[in-house]
């Protein structure tokens, strides 16, 4: 899970992503077209923490999670309202669901073995 680096409050991704459509505007779209591209951006992004307010760059946050998120931005159309500027999926819990999967597959092939 991501998490502000600086005082450990959970990020939620949804709106990470939405402070660099705010601040990228079109060119997000080009981004989330491009894996590459997207993480050198993401990693170079600096973003604020809700919480705290303070800000920080995207390398500081788990990279692994950012590459899914770009997935799921990708595999589900219209996941993001450019109109508006939001985030439609819940990402925070795609995640979850993604990791509980993983765990439940690693089990499952384990005990194949
Ligand atoms: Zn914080």
């Amino acid at each position: 899970m991501a998490r502000c680096p600086l005082c450990g409050k959970s990020l939620d991704w949804g709106e990470l992503i939405e402070q660099m459509i705010e601040e990228k505007g079109t060119e997000m779209r080009e981004l989330l077209l491009d894996r590459e591209r997207f993480l050198s951006a993401f990693r170079e992004f600096v973003f604020k923490c809700p919480h705290c307010g303070e800000e920080f760059y995207g390398r500081n946050l788990p990279e692994k999670e950012a590459e899914k998120v770009f997935e799921l931005l990708n595999d589900f159309k219209g996941s993001i309202d450019w109109e508006n500027k939001k985030v439609r999926l819940r990402l925070n819990s795609l995640l979850a669901l993604d990791t509980l999967l993983e765990q439940w597959d690693e089990k499952v092939t384990r005990k194949r073995a």
